[in-house]
C-alpha cells in the first residue's frame, strides 16, 4: 500500500530513486562505529544497508499529502538534468517522477503547497524543472513554503565566495521560484491547516523543519533529514556527515523521537527505505522499532 489515511488525511509515497547512495557506513556517518553497524546488520539489510558492498541505501521519495482539499507535497527530491558536479550520485539525473506523481493522481499545476523541509540538493530538485535552458518553476500554481534561516544560510548573495556546485542548488532549484514570487519563508513555525503544522527542528540545517500531522486520533511527524537511516533509532546521537550543528542535531533528533514515542506518532523520513517510516518506542535511553509504517516495501528500481 503506498497510500495510507491518517484522520482527515491521505499519505502517498512518491519513489524518485531508491538503491545506494555509494556511501559507507564510515563516510555517511562517521559518528557511529562499525560494531554498531554490524551489530544491526541483521534487520537492516537489505532496506538501509548492503552489506556485500558496504554502502547505505536510501530512497529519495516525495510524501504527497491531501489535506482539507489541497495537493501538497514534503520535498521534492533531486530533480532531473540538475548540474551536480560534488554529488556524482545525484548529477544530472533522468527519471520518472513526474509520471510517478502522474500515476499517484497529480498533475503538477494541481499541487497547491509545496513543503522544502530544507534545502539541500535532495530535498528541492523538482521545485523546478529545465524548460529551453531556463529553470522553471514545476508547479505553477503552488505556494513555496521555506524555512527562511536555509533560505539565508545557503542564499550565495549572503557569503563574499560563491562556492561552485555546491550554490549551484540554490540558483537553480530556490530561486527561480523565489524571483516566481512562490515562496513563503517562514520562521519558527507555521500552522498550514487545521491537520498539518510546520515546526522549527534545526541541526541538520539552520532552518531544518518538521511537518506534524495531528488528525483525529491520528498523529504522524515528517521528520526529513533528521535521521537518514533506522540505525539512528537506536542510536540516536549517531548524526550523518551532513549535519551542520551535530550538537544541535542530537538534541532535535532525541526530542522529536522522544514526543514520538509518547504520543504513537508514526515517524516518517525523507529517505527511509524499507516501509518508508515506523512507530518508535523508548528503550533505556535510546529507542527502538515497534512496529514499521504500513506503506508497501520498496524495491530497487521501483
Ligand atoms: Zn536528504
Amino acid at each position: 500500500m503506498n497510500e495510507i489515511v491518517l484522520g482527515d488525511v491521505s499519505v502517498t509515497r512518491v519513489m524518485e530513486y531508491y538503491g545506494s547512495v555509494r556511501l559507507s557506513p564510515r563516510e555517511f556517518f562517521p559518528e557511529s562505529s562499525d560494531e554498531v553497524w554490524r551489530r544491526n546488520e541483521g534487520w537492516m539489510a537489505p532496506d538501509f544497508y548492503d552489506p556485500d558492498n558496504d554502502v547505505c541505501v536510501c530512497a529519495i521519495q516525495t510524501w504527497l499529502l491531501r489535506s482539507e482539499g489541497r495537493t501538497i507535497l514534503v520535498d521534492t527530491g533531486v530533480g532531473n538534468h540538475k548540474d551536480r558536479p560534488h554529488a556524482p550520485v545525484w548529477h544530472h539525473l533522468d527519471t520518472d517522477f513526474l509520471g510517478n506523481l502522474s500515476r499517484a493522481g497529480v498533475a503538477p499545476e494541481d499541487v497547491d503547497v509545496v513543503i522544502n523541509t530544507h534545502l539541500h540538493v535532495d530535498h528541492v530538485g523538482w521545485n523546478t524543472y529545465l524548460d529551453d535552458g531556463n529553470w522553471i518553476p514545476t508547479f505553477p500554481n503552488a505556494t513555496y513554503l521555506m524555512p527562511l534561516a536555509d533560505f539565508d544560510f545557503w542564499n550565495p548573495a549572503n557569503r563574499g565566495d560563491p562556492v561552485p556546485g555546491r550554490d549551484n542548488v540554490f540558483l537553480d532549484s530556490v530561486a527561480p521560484v523565489h524571483a516566481g514570487g512562490q515562496t513563503v519563508l517562514w520562521e519558527e513555525d507555521f500552522q498550514i491547516d487545521a491537520n498539518l503544522a510546520l515546526e522549527a527542528a534545526p541541526g541538520h540545517t539552520p532552518g531544518s523543519a518538521v511537518v506534524r500531522l495531528r488528525s483525529g486520533s491520528d498523529r504522524a511527524v515528517f521528520v526529513g533529514d533528521m535521521m537518514h537511516t533506522a540505525l539512528q533509532v537506536v542510536d540516536p546521537d549517531t548524526n550523518s556527515c551532513y549535519c551542520e550543528d551535530p550538537v544541535q542535531a542530537r538534541a532535535t533528533r532525541r526530542r522529536v523521537l522522544g514526543q514520538a514515542a509518547d504520543t504513537n506518532t508514526l515517524v516518517i523520513p525523507a529517505h527511509f527505505g524499507g516501509h518508508g517510516g515506523a512507530e518508535v518506542m523508548r528503550d533505556g535511553d535510546r529507542y527502538a522499532i515497534k512496529a514499521w509504517a504500513p506503506f508497501d516495501r520498496v524495491a530497487e528500481g521501483s
